[in-house]
């Protein structure tokens, strides 16, 4: 997956046109800036790239997270609809706008399954938030239905998909907004970045402004800005941006590598009757980023991923359901409510209720599911290696 596998001179050339000037800042500085403008053209090119009306860049995944929420209007009591299995920033946001985010079932997909959906919407339920994970995406037509039937929103987290598609658009564009990560392991980095993608104005003005102190960008003297609203700064450098915008211009690139490497090494796993796919849905095209596959039983999976780690080849394989970052079992600070400052009684108390809530159908699936993360990287070498000793692994253990 990482695009900084395959970081080069067209970074460097980027970077180092920023640095002639002296311009780290995205806006203003027009003089001196010499028409440099690396924010502007990245939220240019990710619009073209991607098929969406508008692009807003800010300083991180999490924080394109936090901005959507924001514009989508989602805060206090609202409830958040997000799945068990993602990565840790997903409740992070949805607790920075002070809204209450509601944890549901996945299903074979790995994101959000529509009936745990459905049937977790209260009258307090403000948004959907299905989140793209490892390359592949979820099952977007029934969301948006629920979503458009209980006249809630919809909000992409496509950070780990970015070059997926569903019936033909770019994952992060078919929701009310959507969201990629530009941190140092995504398909493209900026070093630390994200953005907010959207078809509606609305939501981009207040994006725009929300990034950035809540500046209303209307006139030329950034000084004499209005505000409409409170805003915080979540913004870009313009250092950042340029790395993106070399990164953007080799994604076609780096996802032909990345399918070829996935359909190599894939075919190494197809090979053993024993091992099952995640499913991808009918409309929907892989960005190829990892390779998620199941066994038929939990303590087989637990046993591979033992010998992975005696034989020192665990690196690049995932087993979600042991891990601290991404599965609700280890999130404790979260069971705990562990905040730094009080959160509110209704964020406290669902959270609580954490603790004791029971997820058997995802547990059912992240017990027997390993993620194999695919390199840009690898030679052909390097990947048939790989390939036959984890086939070698769970075929000691399958029998
Ligand atoms: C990486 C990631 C994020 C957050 O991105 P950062 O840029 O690291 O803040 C959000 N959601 C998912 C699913 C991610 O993988």
């Amino acid at each position: 997956m990482p695009g900084f596998e395959l970081f080069g001179d067209e970074e460097r050339k980027e970077v180092n046109d920023v640095l002639n000037t002296g311009i780290l800042m995205r806006y203003g500085f027009d003089g001196p800036r010499k028409g440099i403008w690396k924010a502007k053209e990245l939220e240019q090119a990710i619009c073209q790239t991607f098929g969406c009306q508008y692009a807003q860049l800010t300083s991180s995944g999490t924080a394109a997270l936090s901005t959507a929420l924001a514009a989508l209007g989602v805060g206090a009591g609202d409830e958040v609809i997000m799945p068990t299995f993602t990565f840790v920033a997903s409740f992070e946001a949805v607790l920075s706008v002070g809204a209450i985010p509601v944890l549901v079932d996945v299903d074979d997909t790995l994101t959000l399954d529509p009936e745990a959906v459905r049937s977790a919407i209260t009258p307090r339920t403000k948004c959907i938030m299905p989140v793209h994970m490892c390359g592949s995406m979820a099952d977007l037509d029934p969301l948006l239905t629920i979503a458009r039937d209980n006249s809630i929103s919809l909000l992409e987290d496509a950070c780990q998909s970015i070059g997926g598609t569903y019936q033909g658009k770019a994952l992060g564009t078919l929701g009310d907004a959507g969201t990629f990560s530009f941190d140092f392991v995504k398909m493209i980095t900026c070093g630390e970045g994200g953005v907010v993608m959207t078809n509606r104005r609305d939501l981009y003005e207040k994006s725009d402004a929300y990034t950035d102190h809540g500046h209303d960008h209307l006139g030329v003297d950034r000084g004499a800005d209005l505000h409409p609203f409170i805003g915080y700064n979540y913004r870009i450098s313009e250092l950042h941006a340029a790395v993106g915008l070399a990164q953007i211009r080799k994604l076609g690139q780096f996802l032909e590598i990345q399918k070829r490497n996935h359909a190599a090494l894939k075919a190494h796993l197809e090979a053993i009757p024993q091992v099952s796919f995640r499913r991808v849905p009918a409309a929907g095209v892989d960005s190829c980023s990892f390779i998620s596959w199941f066994l038929p039983e939990a303590r087989q999976t637990e046993a591979v991923v033992e010998k992975l780690k005696a034989q020192g080849i665990l690196a690049g394989n995932f087993y979600w359901y042991q891990n601290n970052w991404h599965y609700i079992r280890k999130w404790q600070h979260l069971k705990q409510a562990a905040s730094l400052f009080p959160l509110s009684a209704a964020q406290e108390k669902a959270l609580q209720q954490l603790e004791h809530a029971q997820y058997p159908a995802s547990d059912a699936l992240l017990s027997r599911c390993i993620s194999t993360a695919v390199s840009l990287a690898w030679t052909p070498e390097q990947m048939e290696e790989k390939g036959q000793k984890l086939a070698a692994a769970i075929k000691e253990v399958v029998g």
